[in-house]
């Protein structure tokens, strides 16, 4: 692969994560080695079981689920960090030992502006990225940070979503 670059996938509309599993699914039909790294979410989602049968890609998430932010004392909160800078180190270390043409990392935006991850570690793997890397980065409001550094950001605009009527997330729509 030619030097890697940076994308964003943002807004609040529908779209950013599987905007970023289907080129996941596109490198790995070009034999590209993936690691799709999940902030935040704890829970399951369909495109998880799929993704973790590919031998070329990595999944690294939260080994438990999670409460909203809202509702988390200060030790949940610690547990958090601590989980997400524990996927930071995962990556560094496969990073290390293996050549990854893409690295996913889903949701990052939100750990990073509430302060739930080690910032200097998350600007360090984006600012030291092996040059071939290509990253994707997933959230509705990324900070400056994300976009100064960007290559390419797209924002998914929310039009219309059904949970503005009360419907509430679908299995194998929305997760
Ligand atoms: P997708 O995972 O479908 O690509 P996304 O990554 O752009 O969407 P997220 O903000 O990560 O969106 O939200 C995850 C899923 O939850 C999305 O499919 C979205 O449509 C859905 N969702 C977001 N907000 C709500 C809400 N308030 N009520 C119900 N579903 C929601
Ligand atoms: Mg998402």
């Amino acid at each position: 692969m030619e030097k890697g670059m940076i994308q964003v996938y943002c807004g609040n509309g529908k779209g950013k994560t599987t905007a970023a599993i289907g080129l996941v699914i596109r490198a790995v039909g070009r034999g590209k080695k993936v690691i799709f790294a999940q902030f935040l979410k704890g829970t399951k989602t369909g495109e998880l079981e799929v993704l973790k049968q590919l031998s070329n890609v990595t999944v690294i998430r939260n080994p438990k689920e999670l409460g909203f932010l809202s509702r988390m004392n200060d030790l949940e909160k610690r547990e958090v960090t601590e989980f997400h800078n524990q996927t930071l180190e995962k990556i560094q270390k496969i990073l290390l030992e293996e050549m990854i043409d893409l690295l996913v990392l889903d949701e990052l935006t939100y750990p990073y502006i509430w302060n739930l991850i080690d910032k200097e570690k998350v600007e360090a793997l984006i600012l030291q990225k092996p040059e071939k890397l290509e990253i994707v980065i997933t959230g509705r409001e990324p900070d400056s940070f994300f976009l100064e550094h960007a290559d390419y950001i797209t924002d998914m605009q929310c039009i219309r979503h059904p949970y503005q009527k009360g419907i509430k997330a679908r299995e194998g729509i929305e997760y």
